[in-house]
C-alpha cells in the first residue's frame, strides 16, 4: 500500500517536473510495478541516472526510493515460465532500450560498464535496468532450464541470472553466441515471430496441410487402380494372370494379367501419379495385390447392391426371383434376383442381389433362406408383392413348397411360375416332336458342315453377297445348346 502510494506520488512530482522525459521512458502502470520482483525496490528513475555524473553513487542517490522500471525491461520477465503470447511478441520485438544518455553503473574498481553498442553488434542482447545486467532475450523467453553438451548444463547467465562481469564482455557474448542452446532459441524465437506475424504457419497446420496433400495423393492412385478394377469387370475380362506377382513394373516374359497390364498401359499413358507410386511407393502398399483387387471388387459390389437396395425400397413394390444351382465347387448356391419399378428412370429392372450357399434345401429352408437374404440386406419386405421361382415342388409346392411359407407371412406375395423357365420347358418339350427335332438336326448339321472347313465358309459367303447383296450375315450360327 505504501509502495502504491510512493508511486502516486512519483507520478505526480513527475508531471509537474518541466524538463521533458528522454523518448525511451516507458510508461508506467501500476499493476505492472506491484508485479515486479522485490529488487525493484533499487530502480531509480531513468531520468535521475541519466542527469547523476557519477553513476558509482547512483543508487544510493535515489534516496526518496521511487520505484522506476521499464515495462519491458526483460529482468521482469526471468524465470516467469506464464508470458503470454503477445508479451514475447513485444519483448522480443520492442524491448526496453537504455537511451544513449543513460548512465550505465559500475560495479567493479576499473571502471567497467556495460557499453550501448554491444546491443547493436549483438542484436540478442538486452540489457536489464532491475538487474543491472545483461540478458539474452531469446534465450530468457525460450530456453529450458537445462542446456549444454547432452542437455544437463544450468543455464546461467544471461539466461537465468543477469551478466555484469563487464571484463570479458565480448568474448563472453560471442562464446554465448555459439552454443547450441541459444542457437535453438534464437530459431524458436524466430518461428515464433513468423507465426505470430502470419507469415507462416504454425506446426499443427503445417503437419495438418502435409496429412491432407498425403491423403489427396493415396485418393489419386487408389482411383487408378480402382478404375483399372472396374473396366475389368465392365468388359468381364479376368484380372489375374499365372505369374503376378513382383514389381508391376517389371515386364516379364511371360502373362502377368490384364490388371497388371492395364496399370502398365495407364502408366504409358501419362499416368504419372500412379507410375511414381508404383516405382518408388512403399513396397508394402502398392494396392495392387490379389487381396487388394478382391477387396475393391467387393467394395464396388457392396455400393451397387445399397444402390439397388435403396432404389427397390423407393418403390415400395417387387418381387423376388430366386433359384438354385450347384456352382464349380460343388456348393448349392441360390441366386436373388429383384424386380422392381424404378421411379427414377420408369421402367421396370430386374437386379441381381447376391448368391447365399442353400444347406438345407426344403422347402421351409428355402424360404427361409429367401427371406434372410431380404431382411439382411435391409430390404422391406412389406412392399413384397411376387415371387417368382421353377416348378421345383420345393419352390412352388401348394403345402410345403417355399412360395407357401413366404406367404404365410407376407399374403400379398403371390406365386408365379417364372416365366423363363416356362419358356424353356415349353421348347424343351416342343423339341420331343420327332419333325421339330429333325428340322433342329439339320439346322445343326448344315452348320458344322460349313464351320468345319474354311474353303466352303468362303463358298458360303461369297454365294450370300451373290444372291442377298443387302444382308448383313455371312455366315451361319451354331444353335445353342439348351437343356
Ligand atoms: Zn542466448
Amino acid at each position: 500500500m505504501k509502495r502504491q502510494l510512493n508511486i502516486k506520488a512519483f507520478t505526480q512530482t513527475k508531471r509537474n517536473k518541466t524538463d521533458n522525459p528522454t523518448s525511451e521512458n516507458v510508461s508506467i502502470n501500476q499493476a505492472n510495478l506491484s508485479e515486479l520482483p522485490s529488487t525493484s525496490k533499487h530502480y531509480t528513475d531513468n531520468h535521475n541516472l541519466s542527469l547523476t555524473s557519477n553513476s558509482n553513487n547512483s543508487m544510493s542517490n535515489d534516496s526518496d526510493k521511487t520505484l522506476r522500471a521499464a515495462v519491458n525491461d526483460i529482468g521482469n520477465y526471468v524465470h516467469n515460465l506464464e508470458i503470454d503470447d503477445l508479451k514475447k511478441e513485444e519483448l522480443l520485438k520492442t524491448p526496453w532500450v537504455p537511451h544513449s544518455t543513460y548512465i550505465f553503473p559500475v560495479k567493479t574498481k576499473r571502471n567497467l560498464r556495460f557499453q550501448l553498442s554491444w546491443i547493436k553488434r549483438f542484436p540478442w542482447l538486452s540489457y536489464s535496468q532491475i538487474f543491472e545486467g545483461a540478458f539474452c532475450r531469446p534465450c530468457v523467453l525460450f530456453a529450458r532450464e537445462k542446456g549444454g553438451k547432452g542437455g544437463h548444463q544450468q543455464l546461467g547467465a544471461l539466461v537465468s541470472k543477469e551478466y555484469a562481469n563487464w571484463k570479458n564482455s565480448l568474448q563472453d557474448f560471442q562464446l554465448h553466441a555459439s552454443t547450441s542452446y541459444h542457437k535453438l532459441c534464437v530459431e524458436k524465437s524466430d518461428s515464433f515471430l513468423k507465426v505470430n506475424e502470419g507469415r507462416s504457419k504454425n506446426i499443427t497446420e503445417q503437419l495438418s496441410i502435409e496429412r491432407s496433400r498425403q491423403i489427396e495423393q493415396n485418393r489419386k492412385i487408389l482411383l487408378s487402380v480402382i478404375k483399372t478394377i472396374i473396366l475389368c469387370s465392365k468388359q468381364e475380362i479376368a484380372l489375374r494372370g499365372s505369374n503376378d506377382f513382383g514389381n508391376v513394373m517389371n515386364i516379364n516374359s511371360f502373362n502377368d494379367g490384364n490388371f497388371r497390364a492395364l496399370l502398365r498401359f495407364r502408366v504409358d499413358s501419362g499416368d504419372t501419379i500412379l507410375e511414381e507410386h508404383l516405382k518408388n511407393g512403399p513396397k508394402n502398399s502398392l494396392y495392387t495385390s490379389p487381396g487388394i483387387q478382391n477387396e475393391i471388387i467387393s467394395i464396388c459390389g457392396n455400393i451397387i447392391k445399397s444402390k439397388i437396395i435403396q432404389r427397390v425400397n423407393t418403390a415400395e413394390c417387387f418381387s423376388v426371383l430366386a433359384d438354385e444351382t450347384t456352382d464349380i465347387g460343388r456348393i448349392e448356391q441360390m441366386s436373388v434376383c429383384l424386380r422392381y419399378y424404378d421411379k427414377e428412370d420408369k421402367k421396370i429392372r430386374e437386379d441381381f442381389l447376391e448368391f447365399t450357399p442353400a444347406v438345407d434345401l426344403t422347402g421351409k429352408g428355402l424360404a427361409t433362406l429367401i427371406m434372410s437374404s431380404l431382411q439382411n440386406n435391409s430390404i422391406n419386405c412389406h412392399f413384397l408383392v411376387g415371387q417368382g421361382y421353377d416348378g421345383a415342388s420345393a419352390m412352388s409346392g401348394y403345402l410345403h413348397g417355399a412360395q407357401e411359407y413366404i406367404k404365410k407371412d407376407f399374403p400379398m406375395a403371390l406365386y408365379v411360375h417364372c416365366s423363363a423357365h416356362s419358356l424353356n420347358l415349353a421348347l424343351a418339350n416342343a423339341s420331343s416332336l420327332p419333325s421339330i427335332r429333325n428340322c433342329i438336326s439339320i439346322i445343326q448339321t448344315v452348320g458344322t458342315f460349313f464351320r468345319s472347313s474354311a474353303q466352303r465358309s468362303e463358298v458360303l459367303r461369297t454365294t450370300i453377297i451373290e444372291t442377298l447383296p443387302q444382308t448383313r450375315h455371312s455366315t451361319l450360327v451354331a444353335l445353342c445348346e439348351t437343356r
